[in-house]
């Protein structure tokens, strides 16, 4: 078995819903630009949870993230230490964090998005979030960076909304600018971060740290393609 045979299984063995390789060389910053290799690592979340949601984040959602995050951050350790055993360098990315000093505010050290669309997972839908070709939106991400050699994937190039539009309507930040993703978009083309994050820590702080709010994760029907729903 190769490499990235082994550790799919393990990663999978461990909980991973769905995982993919990608190449990232010239994507990473800093010192990280020297892993040109990216494992995508997937949670499938729960229906019935986001099912919950109306207009407002729930505590259960907040729990289920958060819980997801933990889950994630064990998961890409493992694959970690795996490839260190194999004699290559590896970085989790943490599933959930955001850095001051990051390329941009409210972004983490690599975006799980970019690995997952270059693993030919899925794509970008208008809400800003990746839409897994099966599991659309309700999916959690994280990332592992190496310079293990990994296959690559054929990549997603255009985003499935065509005229849909409602995560869009729904989002009570108004933070969607409704335009259709294609590769080479910006995120701040699709979604203020800001106008988001601002909202969700005025109006629901008390639920935690007011940056879960759902609703474009919910609202999306572009999920369940499995069941053929
Ligand atoms: S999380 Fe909520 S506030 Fe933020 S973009 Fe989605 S719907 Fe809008
Ligand atoms: S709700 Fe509609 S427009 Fe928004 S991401 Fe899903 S499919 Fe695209």
């Amino acid at each position: 078995m190769q490499n990235h045979e082994e550790l799919a299984r393990l990663l999978k063995d461990m909980g991973a819903t769905f995982v993919g390789f990608a190449n990232v060389e010239g994507k990473a910053e800093g010192s990280f630009s020297k892993l040109h290799f990216a494992v995508s690592v997937g949670l499938r979340l729960s229906d019935a949870i986001l099912d919950e949601i109306s207009d407002k984040p729930t505590f259960t959602y907040f729990h289920h993230y958060r819980s997801a995050n933990t889950l994630l951050d064990q998961i890409t350790f493992r694959g970690l230490l795996f490839i260190q055993q194999k004699g290559f360098n590896a970085v989790a990315v943490p599933a959930s964090q955001t850095v001051n000093d990051a390329a941009g505010p409210y972004m983490g050290i690599f975006p799980h998005k970019t690995a997952a669309v270059l693993a030919g997972l899925g794509r970008i839908g208008k809400n800003g979030l990746f839409i897994h070709d099966v599991y659309g939106p309700r999916v959690r991400l994280a990332t592992i960076l190496t310079d293990m050699e990994l296959p690559s994937a054929e990549l997603v190039q255009k985003s499935g909304c065509l005229s849909c539009r409602r995560c869009v309507d729904a989002c009570p930040a108004m933070a969607l600018t409704g335009r259709e993703w294609k590769a080479g978009i910006t995120r701040e083309e699709l979604v203020d971060p800001k106008a988001c994050s601002d909202y969700m820590i005025k109006n629901f702080k008390y639920i935690g740290r007011g940056s879960v709010c759902g609703i474009c994760v919910k609202i999306c029907p572009a999920y369940g393609k499995q069941n053929g729903t």
